[in-house]
C-alpha cells in the first residue's frame, strides 16, 4: 500500500480524519441477493423509492436549516429525480425483463447514464453521475445495505466517486475531508463540498481500492497529495497546520465586520458572485458588500423552457433586497461554452468557447433577451442594481446593448410598469479584445468587470477545463497582467470603476497588485472574501504599489507568484 497518493487539490485546506469508504461496488451484495417474483420484486422498488425520496426531503430540510442551500438544491433535485417516471418507469420495465430488483435498478440506471454520458457538454454529462447516485441509493436500500453510519471520529470520505447525498449525509463536525478517484472539479458532489469548504483531493483515479476502511489519513487540500498512516513527524506537522486553519478561520469571523481598507486607508469593495438569489444571501456571514457577479444564466438552467419575464424578476428582486443597498451586479445570461441550455437547441459546435455563446445569443434572441432585461430593470426598484454583458469584444455589440436597454425601459413605459431609471450598465472584459479596447469601451459603459476566468483561457489559448493544460494556466503571466493593467488605466482615465470577477480574484496575492493597479471593486466566492480581506488590512497602498511596479518588470507568470509569496511572508 502507497504511503502517499499525489492527485489534484479540488478545494484547499487540510484534514486529518479515519477514512469512510463510500461509493463501494455492490457486487456481492447483488450475488447473494435472492430475487422474488416479479410482482414482489415491483413492491420492493416502489418500498425503496418512497423510502429514499423520504430519506433525501429529510437532508433537504436539514441542509435548508444549517444554511447549505446549494447543497439543499442539489438533493432536492435527487429527491425529484428518484420519483421521476423517467428513472422509475425504465427500473419497472426491467425489473419485469430481467425479474431481479436490484440489478434491474442498476441496469436500467446505466442506460440511463449512458445517455447523458454521450452527450458533448460537460455539464449534461456530469448528470450522468446524478442517476447513478440516485438508483445506487435505491439498489443499496433494496439489498438492505446501511447508508455508511458516521461514529465518533472525523472522517474522510473515500470513493471512485462519492456520491453528493453520502456527503451532504455527514454532518459538519464529523465531516473532515474527501477523496475521489475521478478527475472532475465541476462535479456536483465537489460543489457540495466546496459550499461547506471540505478540503477535497480529487483525480487519483482507481488508488481509491488501496485505501483502507478506518486508516488514518492526513489530506492536503492545497497539494492533491494523501498521506496515508502518517508517521508522528507528519501527522505533527499536519496538525499544527489545521491549528493554524483553525486560527485562521477564527480571525475571519472576526473579520466579517470590517472594511477591506490597507493600513493608509485605501478601501475595496469585497463583493460576492453567486448563481442564485439564495446565495446573496447566505454571503452575509463572510462579509461581503454586494453582488459583484449574479451568474443569471443559472435562472435558465434545469429547467425544460425559457423562464418568463416575471419569475426571472421575483429572482432578480430577490438578490438585490438581499444586497441591503449594495449594488448588485446581474450579469446578462452566458450560456454557451461549457453551459449548454438544451431547451435552445443550439447547434453542436466543434468549439462551443469561440462559439454562439453569451452576448452573441442575448443580441440574437430578442424573445430572450428582452423579458430579461426588463425583469432587471423592474426589479432594479428594490436596490442598487446593474446590468453586465459577457464576452463583448466590440463596440458595436456595446451600442446595441444600450438600444436594447433603452427598448426594454420603453415596452415598461408603455405597460406602465415600474422600473429603475438608475440600472448601472456595464460589460465584462473577458476577451483580449475587449481588455484592448478598453479606452474606447469605456466612454461607452458605467464600470468594467474583469472575467480572468476567460480572459486568461484566450489570452494564454489554453482551454480552461482541459487539465492536460492545466500547467499552462496563470493568472499572472505577463500578458495578463498588462491586459488587467491597461483595463483599470482606461476605468481610472475615465471615471468610471473597474473590478474583476473571475477566479484570480480570489486571489490574495494578486488582491495587493490589483488593488495598487487602481482596482475598485473584487468578486469572488463567498468564503474567499475574509482572506483576501485579512491581505489588504495587511499591507500600505505604498507597499502595493512597490509590489507592482517589480512584478510588472517580471518575465514570468512564476516569477511574479514567487515574488509576492515571498513579499507577503515577510
Ligand atoms: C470569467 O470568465 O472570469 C467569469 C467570471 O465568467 P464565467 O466563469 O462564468 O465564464
Ligand atoms: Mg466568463
Amino acid at each position: 500500500m502507497p504511503e502517499k497518493l499525489q492527485g489534484m487539490g479540488a478545494i484547499p485546506g487540510v484534514a486529518i480524519g479515519k477514512i469512510m469508504k463510500a461509493g463501494q461496488a455492490l457486487d456481492g451484495h447483488l450475488a447473494a441477493y435472492k430475487p422474488g417474483t416479479v410482482e414482489e420484486e415491483l413492491e420492493k422498488l416502489n418500498a425503496a423509492v418512497a423510502e429514499v425520496a423520504d430519506v433525501l426531503e429529510k437532508s433537504v430540510e436539514q441542509m435548508r436549516a444549517a444554511g447549505h442551500d446549494e447543497q439543499a438544491n442539489i438533493m432536492e433535485a435527487h429527491m425529484f429525480l428518484a420519483q421521476d417516471p423517467m428513472l422509475t418507469d425504465g427500473m419497472t420495465a426491467k425489473i419485469e425483463e430481467m425479474g431481479n430488483a436490484p440489478a434491474a435498478v442498476l441496469a436500467s440506471a446505466a442506460e440511463s447514464a449512458a445517455i447523458f454520458q454521450s452527450m458533448d457538454d460537460e455539464y449534461l454529462r456530469e448528470r450522468a453521475a446524478d442517476v447513478l447516485d440516485v438508483s445506487k441509493r435505491i439498489a443499496r436500500k433494496i439489498l438492505g445495505i446501511k447508508e455508511p453510519e458516521v461514529g465518533e471520529d472525523m472522517v474522510v470520505l473515500c470513493g471512485y466517486e462519492v456520491e453528493p447525498s453520502v456527503i451532504a449525509g455527514v454532518p459538519d463536525d464529523k465531516i473532515a475531508g474527501v477523496i475521489m478517484g475521478q478527475g472532475s472539479t465541476t462535479c456536483h458532489a465537489v460543489i457540495i463540498a466546496k459550499s461547506r469548504a471540505i478540503p477535497t483531493v480529487v483525480g487519483i483515479e482507481h488508488q481509491t481500492d488501496e485505501i483502507p476502511e478506518g486508516a488514518k489519513v492526513v489530506l492536503d487540500g492545497h497539494k492533491g497529495l494523501i498521506i496515508i498512516d502518517p508517521d508522528p513527524a507528519t501527522l505533527l506537522e499536519y496538525m499544527e497546520k489545521l491549528k493554524q486553519q483553525k486560527e485562521a478561520e477564527a480571525r475571519y469571523a472576526a473579520l466579517r465586520d470590517l472594511p477591506a481598507v490597507t493600513k493608509d486607508g485605501v478601501e475595496v469593495q469585497l463583493a460576492a458572485n453567486i448563481g442564485s438569489p439564495n446565495d446573496a444571501a447566505n454571503a452575509a456571514k463572510y462579509g461581503n458588500r454586494g453582488v459583484g457577479l449574479f451568474r443569471s444564466e443559472f435562472v435558465f438552467m434545469g429547467r425544460e423552457d425559457i423562464p418568463s419575464e416575471e419569475m426571472q424578476f421575483e429572482s432578480y428582486k430577490k438578490a438585490i433586497e438581499a444586497c441591503n443597498g449594495e449594488l448588485c451586479v446581474i450579469r446578462t445570461m452566458d450560456i454557451g461554452g461549457d453551459k449548454p441550455l438544451p431547451y435552445l437547441n443550439i447547434p453542436h459546435e466543434d468549439n462551443p468557447f469561440l462559439g454562439y455563446r453569451a452576448i452573441r445569443i442575448s443580441l440574437n434572441r430578442r424573445d430572450l433577451f428582452m423579458p430579461q432585461l426588463k425583469a432587471i430593470l423592474r426589479a432594479g426598484v428594490y436596490g442598487k442594481a446593474a446590468i453586465m454583458a459577457p464576452m463583448v469584444v466590440s463596440v458595436d455589440e456595446i451600442l446595441r446593448l444600450r438600444a436594447f436597454v433603452r427598448e426594454a425601459m420603453q415596452e415598461l413605459e408603455d405597460e406602465g410598469k415600474e422600473y429603475s431609471k438608475s440600472v448601472q450598465l456595464g460589460i465584462m472584459v473577458e476577451t483580449p479584445a475587449a481588455a484592448v479596447m478598453t479606452p474606447t469601451f469605456a466612454k461607452y459603459v458605467d464600470f468594467f468587470s474583469i472575467g480572468t476566468n476567460d480572459l486568461v483561457q484566450y489570452t494564454l489559448s489554453v482551454d480552461r477545463v482541459n487539465p492536460n493544460v492545466h500547467y499552462l494556466y496563470n493568472h499572472f503571466h505577463p500578458a495578463v497582467l498588462q491586459l488587467i493593467h491597461r483595463t483599470i488605466k482606461a476605468a481610472n482615465d475615465h471615471d468610471i470603476w473597474a473590478g474583476m470577477c473571475g477566479e484570480m480574484a480570489s486571489d490574495p496575492y494578486a488582491a495587493v497588485i490589483l488593488m495598487a493597479m487602481g482596482i475598485n471593486e473584487l468578486s469572488m466566492s463567498a468564503p474567499s472574501i475574509p482572506r483576501v480581506k485579512e491581505m489588504i488590512r495587511s499591507v500600505t497602498f505604498e507597499e502595493a504599489k512597490g509590489h507592482l511596479a517589480k512584478v510588472m518588470e517580471m518575465e514570468t507568470g512564476e516569477q511574479v507568484l514567487k515574488y509576492l509569496q515571498e513579499a507577503m511572508e515577510r
